[in-house]
C-alpha cells in the first residue's frame, strides 16, 4: 500500500493507493500545530490511523524539491521557511517518503494512472492559482541539477507585460492562471463598459457569464486560450512531447477553453509537430487527483 499526500495551503488530503484507486482517505488542516514539527506529527499520526502496512509515502507539496526531500519556501504554505519534510516524516514512520512539487506530482498520476498511461514523453500543465508543470522525457520526469525543471509559468510570454508574482513581467503565468483570467476578465469589463454578473472568487463566475453570452466574459476565454496556446506551443518546441495534458480547474471548464485552445494551439505549432502532438485534459477522478499524483511519487525508485 502506497500513502499518497497532497498538501495545499489550508487542507493536506492523505489517501490510501491500492492498485490504481484510492480506497481509503483522510485530511488535516496544514496549519495544524503551528510548525513544521508539530505538523510532521500530525501527519504521521493520520498515516497511522489510515493505513497499517505502508510500503511507501508520496508527498506533493508547493515549492517540493524532490532531489532534497525539502519544501523550500513555499509563499501559500503557513511556514515561511525550508524544511526537510519528507525526512521528518521518514523518521516517524520508518517508511520511504518521496517528496516533490505539485505539478511533478500530477504529471507522474496522469502518466501512471491517468491520461498520459503507455506515453514516454508528456508535459502536463496544472492551471490553478498559478501554472505550474511537470514534463516526463523518454521515459522520465525532469528535473534538472536543481531540481526545478520545466517551470513553464515563468517563460516570459510578452515582452514588458503584466507584472508576475516572480518579480519578472510579461510571464505565461501572468495570463494564464485563476489570478491572470480574473484580471483579464476585469481589464475586459472596464473596456467594454460591462458589470460582471456575479461577484464570486476563481473563474467559475466567469465561465458562468461566458454561457450567458457576456462579451466580456467570453473574451476572456478567447484570449486566455490564445495565450496558453501560443505558450504550449513555445514549450513543445523544447522537449517534443506526444501529449500535453491539462490538469485543474480552468481545464474543467469544458470547451469554453478546451475549443478555441485546440485550435490557436495547432495553428502555433511548429509545423513538424503539426497534428503529431496531442492536447487533452485529465483523465483523474477530480477529487483524489492529488492524492494519486502524490501515491505515484511515492512509487519512483
Ligand atoms: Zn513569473
Amino acid at each position: 500500500m502506497i500513502v499518497g499526500i497532497d498538501i495545499g495551503g489550508t487542507s493536506t488530503k492523505l489517501g490510501v493507493v491500492q492498485g490504481d484507486r484510492v480506497v481509503a482517505r483522510a485530511r488535516i488542516t496544514t496549519a495544524r500545530g503551528g510548525t513544521p514539527v508539530a505538523f510532521a506529527d500530525a501527519l504521521a499520526a493520520a498515516v497511522r490511523d489510515l493505513a497499517g502496512d505502508v510500503r511507501g509515502i508520496g508527498i506533493g507539496a508547493p515549492n517540493g524539491n524532490q532531489l532534497t526531500g525539502v519544501i523550500e519556501r513555499a509563499p501559500n504554505l503557513p511556514w515561511p521557511g525550508d524544511f526537510p519534510l519528507a525526512a521528518m516524516l521518514s523518521d516517524r514512520l520508518d517508511v520511504p517518503c518521496t517528496l516533490g512539487n505539485d505539478a511533478n506530482a500530477a504529471a507522474l498520476g496522469e502518466w501512471r494512472y491517468g491520461a498520459g498511461r503507455g506515453l514516454t514523453d508528456l508535459m502536463v500543465v496544472t492551471l490553478g492559482t498559478g501554472l505550474g508543470s511537470g514534463i516526463i522525457v523518454d521515459g522520465r520526469l525532469l528535473l534538472g541539477p536543481f531540481g526545478n525543471a520545466g517551470e513553464l509559468g515563468h517563460m516570459t510570454l510578452v515582452m514588458d507585460g503584466r507584472p508576475c508574482t516572480c518579480g519578472r513581467k510579461g510571464c505565461l503565468e501572468a495570463y494564464v492562471s485563476i489570478r491572470g483570467m480574473r484580471r483579464t476578465y476585469s481589464e475586459l469589463l472596464s473596456n467594454n463598459g460591462e458589470e460582471p454578473l456575479e461577484d464570486r472568487d476563481g473563474v467559475l463566475p466567469i465561465a458562468a457569464a461566458a454561457m450567458n453570452g457576456q462579451a466580456s466574459a467570453v473574451q476572456t476565454f478567447m484570449h486566455t486560450a490564445r495565450w496558453l496556446g501560443v505558450g504550449l506551443a513555445n514549450a513543445v518546441a523544447v522537449t517534443a512531447p506526444q501529449k500535453v495534458i491539462l490538469f485543474g480547474g480552468i481545464a474543467r471548464n469544458g470547451d469554453l477553453l478546451m475549443e478555441p485552445l485546440q485550435e490557436w494551439f495547432q495553428r502555433s505549432l511548429l509545423n513538424i509537430y503539426r497534428d503529431r502532438v496531442r492536447l487533452g485534459t485529465s483523465e483523474l477522478p477530480e477529487d483524489d487527483a492529488g492524492i494519486l499524483g502524490a501515491a505515484a511519487l511515492g512509487t519512483v525508485p
